[in-house]
């Protein structure tokens, strides 16, 4: 299963990545981080539909995205930006 982690310190809030996602899978969460900024998060109830497709960390001007695919039979790699 792709997954993607946020750096919530790095996130403003934008909504840039989940406006960007084509599975949705991005949503606002209810944490506020130490620069005051709404940040987001995978959805529970959507995280497993994640196809790794990195639209998400390409699209974030704060770089707060890191996004792990897993193909198949290969091992977890990272394909978005790296910290
Ligand atoms: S695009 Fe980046 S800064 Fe904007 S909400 Fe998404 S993770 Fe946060
Ligand atoms: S990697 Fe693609 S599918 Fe996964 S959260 Fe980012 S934009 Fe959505």
């Amino acid at each position: 299963m792709s997954r993607i982690e946020v750096l919530e310190e790095r996130c403003k809030g934008c909504l840039l990545c989940a406006q960007a996602c084509p599975k949705g899978v991005i949503a606002q969460s209810e944490r506020i981080n130490q620069h005051g900024y709404k940040v987001v998060e995978a959805a529970a109830e959507k995280k497993e539909e994640c196809i790794g497709c990195a639209f998400c960390a390409l699209v974030c001007p704060d770089v707060a995205i890191h996004v792990y695919r897993t193909p198949k039979n290969v091992k977890e790699e990272e394909t978005g930006h790296a910290g």
